[in-house]
């Protein structure tokens, strides 16, 4: 913890284990969203945090935080009470000139009507929610109104679908190249995968992430069977990245389409992990195409049914016709 007992240290290491260096590089941009109410002002730094005096100090006034000794220090430190007034001593370590003198002046008018209360506690409340509690939905509306967050472009396809969040998790981490495929195995312990290029699916080389779930010549026949049945053709893309980033209305545009279209997709893909996974840990000869090809539709349609567009709707019947349920 920082000296103000809210902040954590910056990281100065990191691993694809300890993801805290990245997660703290983003400390900045969620400071710019805290502002401190003081009460004793024992737990709120003078210069160095943001509570409400016209922004952070330190900022405002770099000639002065420089000259003073009592950097990172908080603002009881500085304050002497007279009284009902306050008399504030900023520690400076040298006789101050002309010019050092205005900006004192300055300094003490934004200072003009600070009162501390010894019986209060300190707070810190998030002003981009009215509720000033914390929510990483207005921190993302934050990020990406000051134009600071990139826009990752699976991120609708993945995270609007109506899945289980397990599955959305999965597809999540496939995008990003982060499955325990053979490739990854042999890279991080080379001691425990013993024939690291070896697909269960095809029984030949390549178990990486985009040959398992799309260049895998098991895996495209169950895509084109899947683009079959919905009457449309596609160049089959780079990777599962660009799979989830590129829109393909097979379906359509309307509500239904794109909610059963978004499930098919990512029944697709986690069906192909699970046979992946069921041939290589159980005692399990694994299933064709068209049997993998059934079970896709059963998710498929069963997740799709739960959304509102389905209401009404029995899954069986979404299943029996891809094309007549969303028309
Ligand atoms: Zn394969």
């Amino acid at each position: 913890m920082d000296t103000n007992g809210w902040d954590a240290k910056p990281a100065t290491r990191g691993s694809c284990r300890c993801p805290w260096r990245d997660i703290s590089s983003g400390y900045n941009l969620f400071l710019q969203g805290c502002v401190f109410v003081v009460g004793s002002g024992v737990r709120v730094r003078f210069w160095e945090d943001d509570w409400g005096r016209g922004g952070v100090l330190k900022e405002v006034f770099p000639r002065l935080f420089n000259l003073s000794r009592k950097q990172n220090h908080n603002i009881s430190s500085f304050a002497r009470s007279d009284g009902l007034l306050l008399s504030w001593d900023f520690g400076f370590r040298r006789n101050l000139n002309e010019l050092e003198i205005t900006e004192v002046a300055r300094l003490l008018d934004l200072l003009e009507g600070v009162r501390l209360f010894t019986s209060r506690l300190d707070k810190r409340i998030w002003k981009f929610d009215p509720s000033g509690l914390f929510t990483c939905h207005s921190f993302c509306s934050h990020i990406q109104n000051c134009g600071e967050g990139e826009i990752f472009p699976p991120y609708t396809q993945i995270w609007k679908a109506k899945t289980p969040l397990k599955v959305k998790i999965f597809v999540w981490q496939a995008v990003l190249g982060k499955l325990n495929t053979g490739d990854t195995l042999q890279r991080r312990c080379p001691y425990l995968c013993m024939s690291p290029h070896w697909c269960a699916l095809c029984n030949m080389a390549g178990d990486s992430v985009n040959h398992l779930l799309l260049h895998c010549p098991f895996s495209l026949k169950l895509w084109e069977t899947l683009l079959q049945e919905v009457n449309t053709v596609w160049v089959i893309p780079e990777g599962c990245f660009e799979l989830f980033s590129i829109r393909i209305d097979a379906l359509g545009r309307g509500k239904k389409a794109k909610v059963l279209w978004g499930s098919l997709m990512q029944a697709v893909v986690w069906n192909l992990w699970l046979e992946r996974n069921r041939r290589i840990f159980e005692d399990y000869k694994g299933v064709g195409v068209a049997e993998l090809w059934d079970r896709v539709k059963f998710w498929a349609a069963l997740w799709a049914s739960t959304s509102p567009a389905f209401k009404d709707v029995p899954y069986p019947s979404i299943m029996r016709n891809l094309l007549a349920v969303v028309s």
